[in-house]
């Protein structure tokens, strides 16, 4: 019998962590628990740290770290708590680790996941915003330091499933002519434009699929989480823009296809549920039970399509305007977008000032060339500190 591969869980305490754990207490011959980390949530680690028993805990939080410290000595386990962002990248790159499943929120993921593609790991990618900001970067990583990266984002899972194997040559020749990205559309998908400007955070925060952390929820409320998966894409598959096609598909049944130039269209269908992506990762390239339920299409009885409203949801049209830019535009996107989702979930702004204060930062700060990540860093930075002027002078308007 192999040795368990060894597996760090960047963001354990979230949606995608929590899902990972549950899947991996299904394979206890095949999986071990090296490292776990979040950023202050004691509670939540503590019992994860008592049902698995990690070698580390991370916690991004120095207060969080003493309190959980202190609860693990006194249930007499030998877990190590360190914290900060150093500590993340230690447990990402550590030469023990097989496995790194990047399930932070936001850009705060970034460095640790970049570790873990430079020390040639499996690299399980769920945070999509380290390829947003710094996709150029990230895949050269992976391909200098001979890591595998499997994708976590449904979509991203469903084409690379869907995808030849050759399709690294290029996706023209391997007779790849379109991706097609599906998206449910969000909770406001028949929204008008005036219904859209009184909704709010506990409305957006209903998605009438998936079950997933908050930003990703609001970013699927507004189409910034397709326009984001654009993005995405493009890095992992070679893909322009202008092989990428959004198809706004309600059910969320089909996760994503794939168009070749014979005319055939492969998809992957399934329950929407993050188990079948983040098992089909962990295994890759073999099978093991997730504890989703098979397809009842019985159930499902029909699937729908429809063109995306670029109109109401400027939010994609943004996205795939920054893709086109390229260089440092698609991190400040994505920053603008941080503070703005943020801001609107404190209810300080209104949802259709998600976009507006989005487009006015790529408007505003030009976009430059990335040649480290210096430059993305730096990006981010402005992008927010933009983003937050703006915030302070709308709101004394
Ligand atoms: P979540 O908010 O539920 O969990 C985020 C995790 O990151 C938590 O463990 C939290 O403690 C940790 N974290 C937050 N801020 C941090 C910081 N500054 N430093 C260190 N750790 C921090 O988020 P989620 O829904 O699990 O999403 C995680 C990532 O996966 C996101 O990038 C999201 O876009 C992507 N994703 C999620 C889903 C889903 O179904 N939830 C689907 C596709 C992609
Ligand atoms: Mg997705």
């Amino acid at each position: 019998m192999n040795q368990p591969q060894q597996i760090t869980i960047l963001g354990a305490t979230g949606s995608i962590g929590v899902s990972t754990l549950d899947v991996v207490s299904r394979h206890p011959q095949r999986y071990r628990v090296f490292a776990l980390t979040a950023h202050s949530n004691v509670v939540v680690m503590l019992a994860q740290c008592l049902q698995f028993q990690p070698d580390f805990a991370v916690m991004m939080d120095a207060d969080a770290a003493e309190q959980l410290a202190q609860a693990l000595d006194n249930e007499g386990l030998q877990t190590q708590v360190l914290c900060g962002i150093e500590a993340l990248e230690q447990v990402a790159e550590h030469q023990q680790v097989d496995i790194v499943m990047a399930a932070i929120v936001g850009a705060a993921g970034m460095r640790p996941a970049l570790a873990a593609a430079k020390a040639g790991k499996k690299v399980l990618l769920a945070n999509k915003e380290t390829l947003v900001m710094a996709g150029h970067l990230f895949m050269e990583a992976v391909k200098h330091n001979g890591a595998t990266l499997l994708p976590i984002d449904s979509e991203h899972n469903a084409i690379f499933q869907c995808l030849p194997a050759t399709f690294s040559d290029g996706l023209l020749a391997s007779g790849v002519t379109k991706i097609l990205l599906t998206a449910s559309g969000g909770p406001f998908r028949r929204y008008s434009q005036a219904q859209l400007a009184t909704v709010t955070p506990e409305q957006a925060l209903n998605h009438p699929n998936w079950s997933m952390g908050r930003k990703v929820t609001i970013d699927s409320a507004t189409l910034m989480n397709k326009g984001l998966e654009v993005i995405e894409a493009h890095w992992l598959f070679g893909a322009s823009a202008a092989q990428i096609e959004v198809v706004i598909h309600p059910q969320s049944v089909i996760h994503s296809m794939v168009q070749y130039s014979d005319g055939s269209v492969l998809a992957e269908l399934g329950n929407p549920d993050m188990r079948t992506p983040i098992a089909h990762a962990l295994a890759w390239p073999e099978r093991i039970t997730s504890g989703v339920a098979a397809l009842d299409l019985f159930a499902t009885a029909r699937l729908d399509f429809e063109a995306p409203d670029t109109v109401r949801f400027p939010c994609l049209r943004l996205a795939f305007e920054a893709l086109q830019q390229a260089g440092t535009a698609p991190a400040l996107l994505n920053a603008a977008n941080e503070v703005a989702v943020d801001a609107f979930l404190q209810g300080k702004i209104a949802f259709l000032d998600i976009p507006r204060l989005i487009e006015t930062v790529l408007e505003n700060i030009p976009s430059r060339i990335v040649t480290c990540l210096q430059d993305v860093v730096e990006a981010n930075a402005v992008g927010r500190e933009t983003a937050e002027v703006w915030l302070k002078e709308t709101m004394t308007c």
